[in-house]
């Protein structure tokens, strides 16, 4: 029997699409979004049903607010929601700050903090017991970044992950009495193309010897984290960020 619908944003690739997998595999029906990547949204929708699980695929650009509101009517025709994965981030090409166009700076919160914000506020009003809901748990991807600042590479993305930090403490405990908690996993260096979108394909192999692990985090590893907080063994966590960084 399923568990409840869980959306995740951006699950097509890297850890959206290990989110995908795992809620799947745990016995959530899944309704993800993807952007550009339909055949890697397509792929993953056989994958995760030959497996067993049931997911759906909708394209649905996270910087557009009615494209989020069609995700969510997608899930509504699902099952109840008890979950959502706010994962769908980018990185601009490594830059400094005096470099930084204002339509870049834009973009970039418009797609990782507002987009973000849109949909935690769209699950809000169908989970929060104010609301009529159920209850159910919110998780952001954040980012070690947020901490270290990423000076000379991106700025920019850093503080969009910042605001996440800020969000997912604000709003955990604004509807901590509603039956809605709101989490956060701060993944480290990830094997994922999102390296190569900031023009740095070898950022994983450069980096490495300082990560005190001495290695690469895997997709796996987040959506691990991701689906704890999902579930109720979480059941007394809001509010709160979980460090996937190997110690870095
Ligand atoms: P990725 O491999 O580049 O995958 C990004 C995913 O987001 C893809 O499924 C992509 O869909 C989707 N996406 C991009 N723009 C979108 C938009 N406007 N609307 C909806 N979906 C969109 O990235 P990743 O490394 O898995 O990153 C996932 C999250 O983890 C991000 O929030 C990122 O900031 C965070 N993070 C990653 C790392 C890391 O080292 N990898 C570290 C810390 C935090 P399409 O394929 O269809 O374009």
């Amino acid at each position: 029997m399923s568990k409840g619908v869980v959306i995740v944003t951006g699950g097509s690739r890297g850890i959206g699409r290990a989110c995908v997998l795992l809620a799947a595999e745990r016995g959530y029906d899944v309704v993800f979004s993807w952007v550009s990547g339909e055949d890697a949204a397509k792929s993953l929708v056989a994958e995760v049903e030959a497996a067993g699980g049931k997911a759906i695929a909708v394209r649905s650009d996270i910087a557009a607010e009615a494209d989020i509101l069609s995700l969510f009517a997608v899930a509504d025709a699902v099952g109840p929601l008890v979950g959502l994965v706010n994962n769908a981030g980018v990185v601009d090409k490594t830059a400094r700050v005096e470099d930084m166009s204002v339509a870049r700076l834009e973009r970039m919160f418009r797609i990782n903090v507002i987009g973000s914000m849109v949909a935690a506020r769209e699950a809000v009003k169908r989970m929060s017991t104010r609301h009529g809901g159920k209850g159910g748990s919110i998780v952001n991807i954040a980012s070690v970044a947020s901490v270290l600042g990423s000076p000379a590479l991106f700025v920019d993305y850093a503080a969009s992950k910042a605001a996440i930090d800020t969000f997912t403490l604000g709003l955990g405990r604004e509807v901590a009495d509603e039956g809605i908690r709101v989490n956060a996993v701060r993944p480290g260096i990830i094997a994922t193309d999102i390296h190569a979108s900031a023009g740095e394909p070898d950022r994983v192999a450069n980096i490495r010897s300082q990560i005190p692990m001495k290695r690469e985090g895997s997709p796996d590893e987040v959506a691990r984290a991701v689906l704890w907080l999902l579930s109720d063994e979480a059941s007394y966590t809001t509010g709160s960020i979980v460090t996937v960084s190997g110690g870095r």
